[in-house]
């Protein structure tokens, strides 16, 4: 698809002893495809901290936002806002050889920055900036108000421009702990400015107020511990 952007390999090398970044609840490594039509270019190896209370539920969630993402910036192109081309890299599930653990694996982005975040951090001053701001509004319209596709994030490169690692934030919060449900939305469009490309046509929420303090880092909602329950190593 013309959104995507893909391994294109079966196969890679990653080094694992030195961190490239880290999220709140994941590391991420950088290696070499070593087969397929990518073989030589390099590729990014994200885990999760062991450990993480998202550990069950981070792979499901990281595919399941790509999706939505996917399927919303398909039909952000579609309106021609702008001339040039917008993609989102396309991670998949893989296996270590050695230890069996999971890892997702994608495309290394150059020149990477970010554009906005979920709590309505915004980078507005270039025109990738302001486009970001759109799809993120359009998002909005595109889902008759059920969701908002934020913390853009990725790499321009002269014909368009590689995203990864966004945010869905849905009114039932099924995204995972970085959509901050409806009050992150309303929370987004307090913050947001329209600029050229958003259109007057497209809704916006009809309650807007800032609700979470505004970081360009990605805000995860706080987990509940269950204190009415015993531990899972405790004696009787
Ligand atoms: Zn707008």
């Amino acid at each position: 698809m013309a959104e995507s952007r893909c391994n294109n390999s079966t196969s890679a090398a990653i080094d694992s002893s030195v961190e490239y970044a880290r999220g709140a609840f994941k590391k991420v490594y950088k290696g070499k495809y070593t087969e397929g039509s990518r073989t030589g270019q390099p590729c990014v190896s994200k885990v999760f901290i062991s450990g993480s209370v998202f550990e069950n539920s981070y792979f499901q969630h990281e595919m399941d936002v790509v999706k939505k993402a996917t399927e919303i910036v398909r039909a952000f192109n579609g309106l021609e806002l702008i001339n040039k081309r917008i993609v989102i890299n396309q991670p998949e599930i893989w296996v270590f050889r050695d230890s069996q653990a999971l890892t997702l694996i994608e495309p290394l982005i150059e020149n990477f920055e970010k554009f906005n975040s979920n709590s309505g951090w915004t980078q507005d001053t270039t025109s990738w900036g302001q486009a970001m701001q759109a799809l993120a509004h359009y998002s909005f319209h595109y889902s008759n108000g059920q969701l908002t596709l934020c913390d853009l994030q990725g790499g321009v490169y002269s014909d368009g421009i590689v995203l990864t690692d966004p945010v869905v934030m849905s009114t039932d919060r099924r995204f995972g702990p970085t959509d901050l449900g409806k009050d992150g939305i309303d929370s987004f469009f307090h913050h947001h400015v329209c600029n050229n490309f958003c259109r007057s046509s497209w809704t916006r929420p009809s309650r807007r107020m800032g609700l979470f303090p505004v970081v360009k880092g990605t805000t995860m909602m706080e987990v509940k511990t269950q204190t009415g329950r015993n531990l899972l190593t405790q004696r009787f």
